[in-house]
């Protein structure tokens, strides 16, 4: 099984993020290059990617399986303010630029929100936006994350991510987020005949990436809240289901579960859960007991 989780890029960068996927005994990571909420950036330090890639060699972690993710504030869908617009486009231009620096070959971008725009041109600006990016010519992979239709985003169903597949010029690839899904309306119990459906509107051979997240809400509530796997609406045996799914078994799982605080509702969330819901996945064992296990390692 190819799984990690989102880790953080620091002070140490991507060897920062090597070294934190480790201590959760993860053979893939994804992290973010900064805060994922803004764009301030620091320069790619070569030498500390040089000992991030030996590091990762000497504990196999394959590189393709490393996945960059864009900040949120990109949004290629709202063509409002134009100079906003064009920013987003030259931010994700340099987003890319800084993963063929790392020797990254995913990045994984949410297509935007439509905000007062129609749907259909929204998607359209999206794919207008993608074209301008792509007219140079980078190595790393844009993979469009399906999104849960919250407020306006765009991304929502196999419909809107088939149109920004069909349309945009080079190549793009998909990046699947079982939380998303299930809160747009699909259910993730019948994951078979969804990666059918995906075939034919889409192209199996699209999803690079997948997004393993428990939901706290109800199918297609269009709320995007992650939860701890086994801990939510969609269930262990479902997300276990879809880890060892046969057709996605060369793409690398990613977990993006929340922190946990002392108690569920701890106001403050400390402790990773990673390394506790990789070890449920990978024994194919539910861990009824996870915040006990988190909490008693953490505070060893
Ligand atoms: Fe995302
Ligand atoms: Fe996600
Ligand atoms: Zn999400």
């Amino acid at each position: 099984m190819i799984i990690g989780s989102h880790v953080s890029f620091g002070s140490e960068q991507l060897l920062g993020s090597v070294k934190e996927a480790l201590s959760y005994k993860a053979n893939a990571f994804m992290f973010y290059t900064g805060a994922p909420q803004n764009t301030m950036r620091k320069k790619i330090d070569e030498n500390l990617t040089k000992e991030a890639k030996k590091i990762m060699e000497e504990n196999g972690i394959n590189i393709q399986n490393v996945i960059c993710h864009a900040p949120y504030i990109i949004n290629l869908a709202n063509k409002k303010d134009e100079e906003k617009w064009h920013f987003s486009i030259n931010f994700l231009e340099q987003e890319l630029a800084r993963c063929d620096e790392l020797g990254i070959s995913y990045l994984v971008l949410h297509p935007g929100s439509a905000v007062g725009y129609p749907v259909d041109e929204a998607l359209q600006n999206i794919v207008d936006a993608l074209n301008i990016v792509l007219e140079k010519n980078y190595r790393c992979m844009i993979l469009l994350e399906t999104m849960a239709g919250k407020g306006t985003e765009c991304g929502k169903n196999l419909e809107e991510m088939s149109f920004f597949l069909k349309n945009v010029e080079k190549e793009v690839g998909v990046c699947l987020d079982t939380c998303h899904l299930h809160d747009a309306g699909y259910e993730m119990d019948k994951f078979s005949e969804f990666l059918e459906n995906f075939d034919k509107k889409i192209g199996l051979n699209k999803i690079k990436c997948v997004h393993i997240n428990d939901s706290k809400n109800p199918l297609g509530a269009h709320k995007d809240r992650h939860a701890n796997i086994g801990y939510g609406a969609i269930g262990f045996e479902t997300l276990l289901q879809i880890c060892l799914h046969e057709k996605l078994k060369d793409v690398p799982k990613i977990l993006e579960t929340p922190y946990v605080g002392d108690t569920w509702d701890a106001k403050e969330k400390k402790y990773p859960p990673y390394l506790f819901e990789i070890e449920m996945l990978r024994n194919a064992t539910f861990n009824e007991h996870l915040l006990d296990s988190i909490l008693s390692y953490y505070n060893k």
